[in-house]
């Protein structure tokens, strides 16, 4: 729970930082004003009539009658400013083969599949579903549907023909963009023969646009239906004229990452995306014009829309974009890139951290990385110890740690430390973002008090926020807006508490917290006392069902060194460490050695399944776990361990 330790800013850090105080106080007494101050950041083609537009609860309009281009704003306005040779992806496969893009480069790349979509018969509306590594053609085919108004919806390359289907289905797509093939752990595998399994019988897939990039031999091709990349961008001009787009109009569709249950699409609209997604890349990540700036999510998740793809390239940044999975062809990977291109700001997340941590703090060390001056976290909380670790051993103690709270539901963070101002945490997204407003409150309504557990909730429009789920508004004003209606708040389905200085500590997910003799308990504090002891390297805490307790607590946990002989040890360990850390009450009554734990797609534990297991319950959703091998060797332990 909430630490004594505070990181205040570094003086020089906070002397060139981009955002100095006040700037939290100034945006709460008119949010209004400061978000249209932001907005005025951007390129409008037209101004804005309204700044807010709430009539239509739960879904609510900002800069009302503005168009914009999203594309114009993410490119040609660094052309007009001199600027088009500036690179803009330092692009590195993971065969280690390399590219470097520069906005001129990858303006004539959007400007020619712009023409080609159109060619394909995409209009603005249509609904276009990307399944591709990271690649400069991802980048390339985001902004180009941007640029026509097409609706662009990013799949998981490494999702099943099953999950894409899905996705394809559910929006609608009239073209799906894939590559032949691509490298997963160092395996060229084949991508083709999914999408095509995914879209057989779909008569609204039009076309599948093939980028090459394993040079897939034997290709199954069908003829009038596919194209290829390199074919259909060769015959089209090199530039384009640019219609803007109304403020609302739909940008993308993404999906949630499946951690509670089956994925919900979310729509993000234009004007209000893009100017929180732009002024928080700028403001949270500090972001300079010399930067190298590299956030490691893969594109097709939330965070890598808003903090690789239209927050960085409407500031103009320079980016490192990297295809493959950290850990090939070895652990230092990462640190190998940083080294390489000089990266300032790394942004990552938890589940990364602690896989660094198994590896000891030698292995940062053997590379230089003293080019780094912010670090950023995001998708589950960091447990303070991997906060620490990343701050001493990644960031050589210098570096302000960004832990941004945010959902594929916010568009953009909202709850965040200003790196020049807000002193640090670690474990806590410190918070909310200038113009964000949050409280933790109780079911009905009431603000906990300091220190206690409630649901997290946004009490007040914001810019970035999501309109609606496509095709089931229902399921949106149900999830998120029916428990608080009466209010009219936002409840983002994570426990929280806050401290005496009103820092948001996140507990978990609603459904996750514990109730043991009555006692609150989050999942994600025990974890966290889990993983400061010494020998555990990653935790799963659930509450299985008890006749006395209501729910006792079991802890599974993946230790740093192999699963030993004095397992039995461990756990008394683990129960006293816990009763010290936390209390009595939290002791977990068992402890299971793992060998992994399931984990979705983008890297966060799914309790749930863990959970389910320890209720004898089963049949939960599975379409976003990682890695079925892992929930087995979970099962297998908790079997043996019964
Ligand atoms: P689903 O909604 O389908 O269960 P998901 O919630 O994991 O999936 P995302 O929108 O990708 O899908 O993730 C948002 C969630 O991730 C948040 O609600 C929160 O639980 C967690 N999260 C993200 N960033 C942080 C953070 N900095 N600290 C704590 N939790 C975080
Ligand atoms: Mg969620």
């Amino acid at each position: 729970m909430p630490d004594d330790d505070l990181y205040p800013p570094p003086p020089a850090f906070a002397a060139q930082a981009n955002v100095g105080p006040g700037t939290r106080e100034r945006a709460a007494a008119d949010p209004q004003a400061f978000w249209a101050e932001q907005a005025a950041r951007l390129q409008w083609d037209r101004p804005w009539d309204d700044v807010l537009d709430d009539s239509a609860w739960p879904t609510a309009q900002w800069f009302t009658g503005g168009r914009l281009n999203v594309a114009v704003n993410c490119l040609d306005r660094h052309l007009a400013a001199g600027r088009g040779d500036v690179v803009a992806l330092h692009w590195e496969g993971e065969p280690g083969d390399r590219r470097t893009v520069t906005y001129a480069q990858l303006h004539e790349q959007v400007c020619r599949l712009a023409h080609g979509l159109i060619e394909l018969g995409v209009r603005a509306g249509d609904r276009v579903v990307l399944y591709l590594p990271v690649l400069v053609e991802t980048v390339v085919a985001t902004m180009a549907c941007a640029r026509i108004g097409a609706v662009v919806s990013l799949v998981f390359g490494g999702f099943s023909a099953d999950a894409l289907r899905f996705r394809v289905a559910d929006t609608g797509a009239t073209v799906v963009v894939a590559s032949d093939g691509q490298f997963r752990r160092g395996q060229a595998v084949p991508v083709k023969s999914v999408v095509d399994e995914a879209v057989a019988g779909l008569d609204h897939v039009e076309h599948v646009l093939v980028v090459r990039r394993t040079d897939e031999q034997d290709l199954p091709w069908t003829a009038g239906r596919d194209v290829w990349w390199h074919d259909l961008l060769e015959r089209q001009p090199a530039q384009h004229e640019a219609a803007s787009f109304d403020a609302e109009h739909p940008l993308f569709i993404v999906y949630t990452s499946g951690t509670t249950g089956r994925p919900k699409g979310l729509v993000h609209t234009t004007g209000g995306y893009l100017t929180h997604a732009s002024w928080t890349h700028w403001a949270l990540f500090d972001a300079k014009p010399d930067d190298v700036y590299w956030c490691q999510a893969d594109l097709a998740w939330v965070t890598a829309h808003t903090y690789v793809l239209y927050g960085p390239l409407s500031n103009g940044a320079t980016q490192v974009v990297y295809e493959g999975s950290p850990l090939t062809p070895h652990a230092g990977r990462h640190f190998e890139v940083v080294e390489r291109y000089g990266v300032t700001v790394y942004y990552t997340a938890p589940t990364l951290v602690r896989t660094f941590m198994k590896h000891g703090p030698q292995l940062p060390a053997g590379y230089d990385l003293s080019s780094l001056r912010l670090l950023g976290s995001v998708g589950e909380a960091i447990n303070p110890e991997a906060w620490r670790w990343l701050h001493e051993h990644v960031g050589g103690g210098r570096c302000p740690v960004v832990d941004t709270w945010w959902q594929s539901e916010t568009g953009a963070a909202v709850v965040a430390p200003l790196p020049g101002v807000t002193p640090l945490k670690p474990g806590s997204a410190t918070l909310p973002v200038p113009g964000c407003a949050v409280a933790v409150v109780d079911d009905a309504g009431a603000e906990t008090a300091p220190g206690v557990e409630g649901n997290l909730v946004i009490t007040a429009p914001w810019p970035g926020m999501a309109r609606t789920v496509w095709g089931d508004h229902e399921r949106f004003v149900r999830s998120y807006w029916a428990p608080y209606a009466e209010q009219g708040w936002y409840l983002a389905g994570d426990s929280a508490s806050r401290d005496a200085d009103g820092y948001v500590w996140i507990g978990g997910r609603i459904d996750d917290v514990l109730n043991v003799s009555g006692h609150r308990l989050s999942s994600i504090e025990l974890e966290s006392a889990l993983v400061s002891h010494p020998r555990v390297a990653e935790a799963a805490v659930v509450g299985a069902p008890d006749d006395v307790t209501g729910q006792r607590i079991v802890a599974f946990v993946i230790t740093r060194d192999a699963p030993g002989a004095d397992d039995a040890g461990l756990a008394e360990q683990l129960r006293a460490h816990v009763a010290t850390r936390v209390g009595a009450v939290a002791k977990p009554r068992e402890v299971v050695v793992v060998s992994d734990l399931p984990k979705t797609r983008s890297g966060k534990i799914m309790r749930r399944l863990v959970a389910d297991l320890t209720a004898g319950r089963g049949g939960g959703d599975i379409t976003s776990l990682t890695d079925p091998t892992a929930l087995a060797a979970v099962e297998r332990a908790w079997t043996a361990h019964r």
